[in-house]
């Protein structure tokens, strides 16, 4: 078993790579949408090709691996300028290949040699770039682009505002990683965070890039919450280690938010 697809209703659906990755596909009355690629395990193509015979726009929320991995199997893919460089770093099939044996192997261990097996070889990809405010109409169903840095600089969230839903990537979910190199600056993600609760009167659910993917509005005043105690040093959390994952973490109501600690303490233990 490679894709794991769930109908969310609203012509939505949720198409999983082993639990590892969230993917989305809408539907529109002209053409539909796949908000993100996976890491590139298994033929995603095909997949998406049995759910809708519409023309397809490609959308990544932002360029990390594990959302652009299958980005080669489809004629071109919006992306937001400021996330191409880290996707042409890290999209590569040997980094694609750490990924199945890390986050499938850890939570799917004996699936993790098909999932290495199913890694797709890379080739060509065709980038266009994603901006603030764009919107793609699908035929009665438009979808805006909304810029918004913290997890990655270039990354967006999508509002789906006939369906009333908004999809996060990981810009919001159950573990949100604030890295130095990888990310903004903290205050970045928090205005971020506001940017999106304004419009909380759009959607009544966000659908997230991994580990069940369906909350709230709600789940942004948590996060909100954590970030602000972080920067204001009200709770700067512990240190942790989590397989490949090294940091500092704040945790609350089911959140977490990994970050690289505070000043003068050390990211790495011997
Ligand atoms: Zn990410």
């Amino acid at each position: 078993m490679n894709f794991i697809v769930t109908d969310l209703g609203r012509k939505t659906w949720q198409i999983d790579s082993y639990h590892a990755v969230s993917m989305f596909l809408i539907e529109g009355d002209n053409e539909a949408m796949l908000i993100d690629t996976g890491a590139g395990i298994g033929d995603l193509k095909a997949q998406v090709e049995e759910l809708t015979d519409k023309p397809l726009i490609v959308v990544n929320t932002h360029g990390h691996l594990d959302h652009t991995g299958g980005n080669m199997q489809f004629k071109e893919t919006w992306l937001d300028p400021d996330d191409l460089q880290m996707d042409h770093t890290m999209n590569t099939y040997d980094i694609r290949v750490n990924y199945a044996r890390s986050r499938v192997g850890n939570f799917w261990p004996e699936k993790m040699e098909e999932a290495v097996a199913a890694v797709l070889p890379s080739g060509e990809i065709h980038y266009r770039e994603l901006r603030e405010g764009m919107v793609f109409d699908l035929g009665n169903r438009p979808v805006e682009v909304i810029k918004t840095p913290g997890h990655s600089r270039g990354s967006v969230v999508l509002l789906d505002r006939a369906a009333h839903q908004l999809f996060t990537g990981d810009m919001v979910n159950f573990q949100v990683l604030i890295y130095k190199g990888m990310s903004t600056p903290m205050d970045v993600y928090a205005d971020s965070l506001r940017k999106i609760k304004a419009r909380s009167g759009e959607f009544d659910r966000i659908l997230r890039g991994h580990d069940r993917p369906i909350g709230s509005a709600a789940d942004m005043d948590v996060l909100l919450s954590i970030v602000e105690d972080i920067m204001s040093g009200r709770d700067v959390g512990h240190y942790e280690e989590a397989g490949i994952r090294k940091g500092w973490v704040v945790a609350r109501d089911g959140f977490s938010v990994w970050y690289e600690g505070p000043e003068g303490k050390t990211l790495e233990v011997d």
